[in-house]
């Protein structure tokens, strides 16, 4: 069978690419098969080369197909930020709910509340051919913390369709229109063209 390695030691994420990649005749594998971790620096300038670094790296050790993504909040208003680096914005000594607080004040300062959540995915072949769909999802800053599901930035994305955040609607819901469902559903539509 043929493998598909998916650079992610998020077991829920594993789940959910392995019930979308097994019908394509894949066995899904994560990092969390691996028995030594792999050394990826992801030093790229934007989430395309950032998802493209670890899929190479990945891809160049084990020679099997490899899919990675790269994800993040963009927010208008702070130019972008925190963009790639959303994961470590300030630091790993606060919570969500102080960076969350923090984006809202600074957003509060501003007209524009206009924010976007970014997915890159990049998907390389088992003979190195590279692919990258990228999955946006465009809301606002909201002007409170609401919402109790999701994880990171849910609670502060106003999702105007849904008119409350994506952290107060169900997993389904976010899926549907969220930037890795939707950088998800390119690559599933590559390969129901190309491996079937
Ligand atoms: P990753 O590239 O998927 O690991 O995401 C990097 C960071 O972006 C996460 O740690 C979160 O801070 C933020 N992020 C990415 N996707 C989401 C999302 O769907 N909701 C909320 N925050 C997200």
């Amino acid at each position: 069978m043929k493998q598909i390695m998916i650079a992610t030691s998020n077991a829920h994420k594993v789940a959910e690419f392995t019930r979308m990649l097994e019908p394509f005749g894949y066995e899904v594998k994560s990092l969390l098969d691996l028995d030594d971790a792999i050394a990826i620096e992801e030093n790229g300038a934007t989430f395309q080369e950032n998802a493209l670094i670890k899929a190479r790296a990945i891809h160049e050790k084990l020679q099997i197909a490899v899919v990675s993504d790269d994800s993040g909040l963009a927010v208008n208003a702070m130019n972008g930020a925190p963009g790639i680096y959303s994961a470590r914005f300030m630091g790993e000594d606060n919570g969500y709910d102080v960076k969350n607080q923090a984006i809202i004040d600074e957003v509060n300062k501003h007209t524009d509340r206009g924010a976007q959540f970014i997915c890159a995915m990049a998907y390389i072949e088992q003979d190195g051919s590279e692919h990258v769909f990228t999955g946006v999802v465009e809301g606002e800053i909201a002007t409170e913390i609401i919402g109790e599901g999701g994880f990171g930035y849910d609670p502060i994305f106003y999702y105007p369709p849904y008119q409350t955040t994506l952290a107060n609607v169900s997993e389904d819901q976010k899926h549907k229109v969220s930037h890795r469902g939707r950088a998800l559903a390119q690559l599933i539509a590559y390969m129901e063209e190309h491996h079937s």
